[in-house]
């Protein structure tokens, strides 16, 4: 079963990982953005890392639901909202159970990945953040560790992909021949996860 604390020590596990890479997506979004998707993630994890220090939400769904409003209100780019989006809508499916099933955490990831298609509007191919998060809510069910392969693999697919949403498709044909940065973010979110189930019963 997972409680609170696997949600919040996830969080933690993101907020480390978002600040060692955060160089990286920079450099990634200023190939194909405006060089701030490292800097948007490091603010915005930071601020979701204070919040659950000082705050102790007592189920994973109000721990997530927090967690994706502390993203949208510190968050100024897309990624903000559309992350933000992707924790209150895993958090609002998971309910007020205070432990889930990893079964029911994936059924819920994966109503939140659907809200982050319904809010930008983007779907696979599109060379976004939904080219990680998709197959990895398709692996959940089964495997973290098979999530959190499926999400590099699909972030690694990106590479050769046209940007058809976000400030990438401005480029058009110039945006192929690099990874998305919002993929690759998703990606660290998803091995962040597959880190802290480890720890769990080992
Ligand atoms: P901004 O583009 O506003 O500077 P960020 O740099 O923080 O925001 O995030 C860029 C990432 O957001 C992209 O690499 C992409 O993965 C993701 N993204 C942008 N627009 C969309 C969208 N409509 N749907 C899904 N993901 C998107
Ligand atoms: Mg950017």
């Amino acid at each position: 079963m997972l409680d609170t604390d696997f949600f919040r020590r996830w969080m933690t596990a993101a907020a480390a990982s978002v600040d060692r890479e955060a160089d990286h997506l920079t450099d990634l979004d200023s190939a194909i953005g405006d060089a701030d998707h490292g800097s948007n993630l490091q603010r915005g994890f930071a601020a979701v890392k204070a919040v659950l220090e000082k705050d102790a939400p007592a189920t994973p769904g109000a721990l997530l639901a927090l967690a994706g409003r502390q993203l949208i209100s510190t968050v100024g780019g897309a990624s903000g909202p559309l992350y933000g989006t992707l924790l209150r809508r895993t958090g609002k499916a998971l309910g007020d159970e205070a432990e889930v099933t990893q079964e029911q955490f994936a059924q819920a990831f994966a109503a939140g990945v659907a809200a982050v298609g319904q809010l930008g509007g983007a779907q696979a191919g599109d060379k976004t953040m939904l080219d990680a998060l998709l197959p990895a809510a398709e692996a959940l069910a089964l495997s973290f560790d098979g999530a959190a392969d499926a999400a590099r693999a699909g972030a690694e697919a990106t590479v050769p992909m046209r940007a058809r949403k976000g400030r990438a498709s401005y480029l058009g044909e110039r945006s192929i021949g690099h990874q998305d940065p919002g993929a690759t973010s998703a990606a660290l979110l998803v091995d962040a996860l597959a880190e802290t189930a480890d720890g769990e019963g080992a």
